[in-house]
């Protein structure tokens, strides 16, 4: 068994009015939210692959499928906490991560440190191992031009002995 393992996961979202924006958990003041089966929180939606992927464990669409009533508007937080046991059963438990959130409007910067707290809390990490970075896409589309929001995550897993 390897002692580490990296996993990446990458996710984006179509922006709609009307709809709760939900990033990493957090409730972000918006006019617009994801269009989405789920709450559509991308950044949840990336670190739940990043996680799965670590330990080759497939993906999200595999464990909770769109076409599945039971997810309907399900939060992004219960289904990140029910891929964590399955993260403990393969053995592994995340080291770190650095996650970066692509979008335009509203600006982030307020929020960053809030979703950050919360991951930590989420992942029962320190502080100093979650890092939540925010960036605009210079007004080039789909994310530049407001019709999208975006999020990437890295994370290295190490093995429990
Ligand atoms: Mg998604």
């Amino acid at each position: 068994m390897l002692p580490y393992r990296i996993g990446q996961g990458y996710d984006i979202h179509r922006l709609i009015p009307e709809k709760p924006m939900m990033v990493g958990g957090v409730r972000i003041e918006s006019p617009v939210g994801s269009e989405a089966h789920s709450d559509g929180d991308v950044l949840l939606h990336s670190l739940i692959d990043a996680l799965l992927g670590a330990c080759g464990l497939g993906d999200i669409g595999d464990h909770f499928p769109p076409t599945d009533e039971q997810y309907k508007n399900i939060s992004s937080t219960v289904l990140l906490q029910k891929v964590l046991p399955l993260i403990a059963q393969a053995a592994y438990t995340v080291g770190n991560l650095d996650a970066t959130i692509f979008l335009e409007k509203p600006k982030l910067g307020p929020y960053k440190q809030q979703i950050r707290e919360n991951l930590a809390n989420l992942l029962n990490l320190s502080l100093d191992c979650v890092s939540v970075k925010a960036k605009t896409a210079e007004k080039f589309p789909p994310v530049g031009t407001q019709e999208a929001i975006a999020a990437s995550v890295t994370l290295l897993m190490r093995r429990i002995s």
